[in-house]
């Protein structure tokens, strides 16, 4: 289902998007933090990305240790070191291994979001990923569905869990200093999650349907 190669093509792809993204993604953070989310994410991944490429890696166990070291040591906001957490959890889901299958990979994503919980302490509802990644393992852990029907819903269960952010009060993070005015807004790392999925499951099972994510609308 992913194999090196496959992994490589999606960290360049997410910090593609994210380049493109970047502005939405810090008006976002502007609303109701301090306007570095695409910042932030924009520079993490384009470091983690290049230093994929030029680092010789044999397995995805230490490719994704090394786009872990690249997010911590790159991104100054709290983003950094959560979205390091989910592959580092990566990193020892994978260890030695150079492809996995679609058990492997659901139980990986299973695990980062476990690591987010142990790191941020939010649960559902507090308008942080956590309310994307929290739906996403549910529907890969859906007992009627196939394994690829399964990924590819994921991905439309991202992008609305991600957009239903919007009416949230914020009660962990930056925006909760924000308290009721915090609500209005799509959450920034909602949203960065939501393209994480589009991506990986572009590259796993292809023919996703991305968002044209626009300020306008979150
Ligand atoms: P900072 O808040 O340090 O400026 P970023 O702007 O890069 O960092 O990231 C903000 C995002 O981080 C939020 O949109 C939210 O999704 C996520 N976040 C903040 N606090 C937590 C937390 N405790 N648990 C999970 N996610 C969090
Ligand atoms: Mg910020």
């Amino acid at each position: 289902v992913l194999n090196l190669d496959g992994f490589g093509r999606f960290i360049s792809a997410y910090a593609r998007r994210l380049a493109d993204l970047q502005s939405v993604l810090n008006e976002l953070d502007n609303r109701i933090g301090d306007g570095d989310h695409g910042t932030n994410m924009a520079r993490g991944f384009r470091v983690a990305s290049e230093k994929l490429s030029q680092t010789t890696v044999t397995d995805l166990g230490n490719a994704c240790s090394a786009v872990a070291m690249a997010l911590l040591g790159s991104v100054g906001g709290v983003s950094g070191p959560l979205y390091s957490t989910v592959f580092m959890k990566f990193a020892a889901a994978w260890k030695g291994a150079t492809t996995v299958d679609f058990e492997s990979l659901r139980e990986a994503i299973k695990s980062a979001l476990e690591g987010l919980e142990a790191r941020g302490k939010a649960k559902r509802g507090e308008k942080t990923l956590i309310d994307v990644w929290l739906p996403v393992v549910e529907c890969l852990y859906e007992e009627e569905t196939a394994p690829e029907e399964a990924l590819k819903q994921c991905v439309k269960v991202a992008q609305q869990a991600a957009i239903d952010t919007k009416p949230l009060r914020a009660t962990k993070g930056r925006a909760a200093y924000l308290g009721d005015r915090s609500k209005g807004t799509c959450d920034p790392g909602s949203v960065s999650s939501a393209v994480f999925f589009e991506e990986l499951v572009d590259v796993v099972v292809g023919g996703v349907e991305r968002i044209e994510w626009q300020t306008s609308a979150l």
